[in-house]
């Protein structure tokens, strides 16, 4: 093989697949980035746009397994499992369950603080890198709660972000209002987070990525990739719509689907769909400013690009489920309780697979006795967040193999 002709597959063209063409790109490695779709269209595409490397708290914590049960049969839940889906969800909870203890939640939190470790700098020196510096908003984010002692229930999870060095500042009724006058006074106490900042297009920041990784030499491929086959000496195989493509290395950044592309290979993966949703409000101005989150509806309120879009919601009920209309609709109820002035404004939905490890800690790096393979995913909640971090982890793992 001649090394410096050695080339790269990057397979899954969602946030983190493109961040790392991007990044193995301007290494001066030779890249092939496939997708089934254009790039964003999978679960990139519709999220809440919030760049939040505040967040260090998994999604298991102590005490999350008396939620269980209340997730299971109530389609309009915050999370939701429906019963028929329960026995192949089942393995992956019992982990869910186990990573809530205390001293893993520890270990996890510190793994995901170094993962996020300047992730809005990154992110604003990205976004101007590829052309589009406007879509970064940089006015914090803002969580909202019902009253002091509904903020004193997270007490862990804000002990958990200060340990880490995140700064943030309680605010009463007052400062809620000088910094987003349209809350409704359901809410009386927030926190405020002063240099988190927010994507306002994901979709549009994941295109820009994408074109400028071509307009850098990078090569697109549109086509389902159906198989990753070892080949002898090296090389890797990959069965491209029925073309044999052969790459020296591929990494695997497919999103939620990544677990089935990996499990031919013996590579099992305790990857499982958190499906979230938005109702995207179109046309008025987004009566909030910056990146809102509810915390007691577990809902984001973002001011995108075309309008307010409301995002959140977890449904574990696999790839196939098809979407669920009354989890769109709770999200549009939620959002009009807020904001009554969104009532004349149409809105549309959508929904995407979050891909998700038990203890919220994506893996990152290649794959056991595999040389050659490396894989990126199970972001969940903060793949938008983490994508550059990956990037840079893959690209200087991969330069130093290629190199
Ligand atoms: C409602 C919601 C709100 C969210 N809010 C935030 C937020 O505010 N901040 C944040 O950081 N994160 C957020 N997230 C999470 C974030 O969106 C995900 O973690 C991230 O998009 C995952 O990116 P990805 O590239 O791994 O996957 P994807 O975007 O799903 O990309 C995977 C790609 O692989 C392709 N693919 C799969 N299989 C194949 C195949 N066999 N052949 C070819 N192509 C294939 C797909 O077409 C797809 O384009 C949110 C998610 C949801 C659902």
């Amino acid at each position: 093989m001649n090394r410096a002709n050695a080339h790269v597959a990057v397979v899954g063209a969602g946030i983190v697949g493109v961040c790392i063409a991007y990044q193995l790109r301007k290494r001066g490695v030779d890249v092939l980035l496939i997708d089934r779709d254009e790039p964003g269209r999978g679960c990139s595409y519709g999220n809440s746009g919030a760049i939040s490397s505040a967040s260090v708290v998994p999604l298991a914590t102590p005490g999350i397994i008396r939620s269980v049960p209340g997730m299971l049969g109530k389609p309009d839940s915050p999370l939701f499992l429906p019963w028929r889906y329960l026995p192949q969800a089942l393995p992956w909870l019992l982990q869910f369950v186990q990573a809530s203890r205390k001293d893993r939640v520890l270990a996890s939190a510190k793994r995901l603080a170094e993962l996020h470790h300047e992730a809005v700098a990154r992110h604003i020196a990205l976004a101007s890198e590829v052309g589009r510096p406007d879509l970064i908003i940089q006015r914090g984010h803002l969580h909202l709660y019902p009253d002091k002692a509904a903020l004193q229930r997270d007490a862990f999870g804000w002990q958990l972000r200060r340990d880490h060095g995140v700064q943030y500042q309680i605010l009463d009724r007052d400062g809620i209002l000088q910094l987003e006058p349209n809350v409704s006074p359901r809410y009386q106490t927030g926190v405020f987070m002063a240099d988190q900042a927010t994507v306002a297009n994901p979709f549009q920041y994941v295109q820009a990525i994408a074109r400028k990784y071509q307009d850098n030499g990078g090569r697109l491929r549109s086509g389902v990739v159906q198989a990753i086959t070892p080949a002898e000496g090296g090389p890797w195989h990959l069965d491209v719509g029925g073309d044999v493509i052969s790459v020296s290395q591929v990494v695997v950044a497919a999103g939620v689907w990544s677990r089935k592309l990996l499990e031919p290979l013996g590579v099992k993966l305790a990857l499982e769909s958190q499906r979230g949703y938005h109702v995207q409000f179109q046309g008025g101005p987004a009566p909030v400013s910056r990146t809102v989150v509810l915390t007691d509806k577990r809902v984001f309120l973002t001011p995108m690009t075309d309008g307010l879009r409301v995002g959140g919601t977890v449904e574990i009920a696999g790839v196939n489920a098809a979407p669920d209309p009354r989890r769109a609709d709770a999200l549009a109820r939620i959002a009009l309780e807020s904001f009554s002035e969104l009532a004349d404004q149409p809105y549309t939905t959508w929904s995407g697979h979050r891909p998700c490890m038990p203890d919220s800690v994506p893996v990152i790096g290649p794959a056991d006795n595999h040389r050659g393979l490396f894989i990126a995913t199970g972001h969940g909640h903060l793949g938008l967040t983490d994508s550059i971090g990956t990037a840079q982890r893959i690209g200087g793992m991969i330069q130093s193999a290629l190199f």
